[in-house]
């Protein structure tokens, strides 16, 4: 159980990060918000940690910011009081083929999903250094475990945040804190919904034959950051993609 702990979940406001939102609030842990830009969402979110009878604050930030994510850090820490558990989700795709690619999509890919998680690691290590006590888990994706034709830059960002965890997860270990990845296949969220794959497709690339539910990686994400002894792992929760 999470009672008395505090979770930041990045990309807390939609799919993955708000069913990982509201499965730590389930077990107990008060709940910090971070969203890029639909507040409404983010609100919804939290009125479904509280249900669970505990505390979930909303904070706008963009994540590849090094000094806004410095400021909503503090922030959480002054209004939940701890940060315990860091659940970095946020993340966005720019498909293109690596011929065509322009440059600002590569960059703005990289941007969020690999300096964002940087950023939030950044800043949270040096509360989880004091207390001698941290949770990190990173979404990453199976398209950085075994790439992705089409999404170049998407795959360098999740390959460089398994790299990252798994550099953090040494340096961070001697302290007690741990950093682990899971790496998602298809999920159904806003981010795959656009692709409008068909169930002959999905049963063509998923060994399990379907999309996971957001909750599935929750659940991952959930007994990573409850792991006092699992540290450095990528933990593939993608219906057998990467076999
Ligand atoms: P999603 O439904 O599109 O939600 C993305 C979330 O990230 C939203 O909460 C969004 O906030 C937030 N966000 C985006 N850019 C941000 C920024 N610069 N700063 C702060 N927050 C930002 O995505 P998802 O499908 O849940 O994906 C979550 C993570 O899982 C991503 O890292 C993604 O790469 C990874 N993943 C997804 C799949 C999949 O099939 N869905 C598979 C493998 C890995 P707003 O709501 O304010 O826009």
């Amino acid at each position: 159980m999470l009672s008395g702990k505090t979770a930041i979940v990045t990309g807390g406001s939609r799919g993955i990060g708000a069913a990982c939102a509201r499965k730590l609030a389930s077990l107990g842990a008060d709940i910090a918000v971070i969203y890029a830009g639909i507040a409404e969402k983010a609100a919804e979110v939290c009125t479904a940690c509280e249900a669970f009878g505990n505390r979930a604050r909303a904070y706008q930030c963009d994540v590849a910011d090094f000094d806004a994510v410095k400021q909503t850090v503090a922030a959480v820490r002054a209004e939940l009081g701890s940060v315990d558990i860091l659940v970095n989700s946020a993340g966005i795709t720019r498909d293109g083929l690596v011929a065509a690619m322009r440059e600002a999509d590569f960059d703005a890919v990289i941007d969020t999903n690999l300096k964002g998680t940087f950023n939030m690691i950044r800043h949270c290590a040096r509360l989880f250094l004091r207390t001698g006590h941290g949770r990190i888990v990173n979404i990453s994706s199976v398209a950085g475990v075994i790439g992705n034709a089409g999404q170049a830059n998407y795959a360098a960002s999740k390959a460089g945040v398994i790299g990252l965890t798994k550099s953090v997860a040494r340096e961070l270990a001697p302290k007690g804190i741990t950093c682990n990845a899971v790496a998602p296949g298809f999920v159904a969220t806003d981010m795959t919904a656009a692709l409008a794959l068909s169930d002959e497709q999905l049963r063509a690339a998923v060994p399990l034959g379907r999309m996971a539910r957001p909750e599935e990686i929750a659940d991952a994400v959930a007994f990573l950051a409850q792991s006092d002894y699992i540290t450095g792992q990528v933990l593939c929760v993608d219906g057998g993609i990467a076999i």
